[in-house]
């Protein structure tokens, strides 16, 4: 059957009447930002603290672009008589964003939760060589890093952040026994020093006065003076 002329342009007005009312899903980037889900892959970004150069991630990166530097020290031991122990250092963490493909394997293989994605999508460049980017950078973009939702109630404490609020609990009772310590350390000192201060404190009050007995013996204020004794037979020497 032939169709109705002018019907096509009839179906075209009619699809063009029912959108003219709806709501507008159009962004207006870069006047205003886009408002981004919480898992979006914009970028990777760098906890360099948790990073123990196990190596992990560059090896199981299906591109081949994450290049990582290190070189090995030396740790004294932790306690006199202990071993030495060696560790690795991290002299250079980048990823070549121009290869990347997003596929966050070196973010599930981290075991140290040292890689994150960030939501940060602004780092476009003009020249490809400019996207491979190093750790300072992904250390920004760790700031950038949404925190995690929230748990659903009742449900159980993640073991890392169980172990991190035991190990902050231990360090403030240490913190609090040893202020403690302290204070009852320098309690005791001032009393000491107190006692001796009163220990070699001199002398300021006036002398006891002697007792009348010892008081020598003048003839005027305790009574007359004794008549000398005439009939006393004279001592030889004595004139
Ligand atoms: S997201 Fe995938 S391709 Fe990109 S660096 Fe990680 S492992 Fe490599
Ligand atoms: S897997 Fe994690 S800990 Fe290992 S080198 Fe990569 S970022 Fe560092």
């Amino acid at each position: 059957m032939a169709p109705i002329p002018g019907s096509g342009l009839a179906k075209g007005l009619a699809v063009t009447l029912r959108t003219m009312t709806r709501k507008t899903v159009t962004e207006q980037y870069p006047d205003a930002q886009p408002e981004l889900p919480p898992r979006t892959r914009g970028v990777i970004g760098l906890f360099e603290e948790n990073c123990t150069v196990c190596m992990l991630c560059a090896r199981e990166c299906p591109d081949w672009c994450i290049y990582i530097d290190s070189h090995k020290e030396t740790v004294p031991p932790a306690a006199p008589g202990g071993r030495e122990r060696s560790r690795n250092v991290l002299d250079r963490f980048a990823i070549d964003f121009s290869l990347c493909m997003y596929c966050g394997i070196c973010i599930e293989v981290c075991p140290f939760d040292a890689l994150f994605w960030s939501p940060e999508f602004e780092y476009a460049e003009t020249d490809i060589r400019d996207l491979t980017h190093e750790r300072d950078k992904l250390r920004e973009w760790m700031w950038t890093v949404p925190a995690p939702p929230a748990l659903d109630p009742g449900a159980e404490e993640p073991k890392e952040i169980a172990a991190a609020r035991k190990s902050a609990e231990k360090l403030a009772a240490a913190q609090a026994e040893s202020a403690a310590q302290s204070e009852s350390a320098a309690q005791a000192e001032s009393a000491a020093q107190a006692e001796s201060a009163d220990q070699v404190q001199p002398q300021t009050e006036p002398a006891a006065e002697p007792p009348s007995s010892a008081r020598p013996h003048t003839g005027t204020a305790a009574g007359p003076e004794p008549e000398p004794d005439t009939n006393r037979k004279p001592q030889e020497g004595e004139s």
